[in-house]
């Protein structure tokens, strides 16, 4: 009946924000156990962040899969936190893409906490966050972006707008790591682009 399915709707928008606000709050070395351990947690987690992202507008991932597509020389890219990888299927023949996330969902994606990186120092151009900074310790994300990062290499973020309570101390923060702000786009009223450069 059409009340029994929208009290199935409910319930997994429930489970979605108790799940996004348990990666919000743990150690990202907690989550990583946690969702290896059940897989279902992530495909519980998928399928509210899907609705959640049709009923915005724009899609912030798609802004940076056209901001990397106009780039015409071939990039080394890490998609950190890449969901089902959808910027790896996208740009993988212009760039080479390599997609990382708790749970490996198809054959693009490898698992591994993104804290701890299977890439070698200095290896990449481009890192992503898309939506990607969840875990208590997302600072220790961003420094390893730096340590996979060429110099000059470019750290883009996107996330949401109440994640980041204080923009201009995120920014110093974010530069204090090592790197500089390009760019930022706050034009959007769900989420905040930045693009930095490792210096
Ligand atoms: N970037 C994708 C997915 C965003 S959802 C997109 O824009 O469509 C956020 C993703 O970050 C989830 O898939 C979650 O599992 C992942 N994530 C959160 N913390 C992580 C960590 N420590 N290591 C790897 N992935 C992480």
């Amino acid at each position: 009946s059409s009340l029994q399915n929208e009290m199935s709707e409910t319930l997994k928008g429930s489970r979605f924000r108790w799940l996004n606000e348990l990666l919000y709050v743990s150690h990202s070395k907690e989550a990583f156990k946690e969702f290896s351990q059940d897989r279902s947690l992530f495909d519980q987690y998928h399928s509210g962040f899907k609705s959640q992202v049709q009923s915005w507008p724009i899609n912030p991932l798609d802004i940076i899969i056209e901001e990397l597509k106009s780039i015409k020389q071939r990039k080394k890219i890490a998609d950190l936190g890449c969901g089902e990888a959808q910027l790896a299927e996208k740009l993988g023949k212009q760039h080479e893409v390599q997609s990382f996330d708790l749970v490996a969902v198809n054959e693009r994606v490898t698992a591994c906490d993104v804290s701890n990186l299977p890439l070698k120092d200095e290896s990449i151009d481009i890192t992503v966050f898309c939506l990607s900074l969840m875990g208590t310790n997302f600072m220790d994300f961003l420094n390893e972006a730096k340590r996979i990062l060429i110099s000059n290499g470019t750290l883009k973020i996107a996330e949401i707008e109440s994640r980041i309570t204080n923009i201009k101390v995120f920014i110093e923060e974010v530069e204090k790591l090592g790197f500089k702000l390009v760019k930022k786009n706050e034009k959007n009223e769900y989420f905040t682009l930045f693009e930095f450069t490792k210096i």
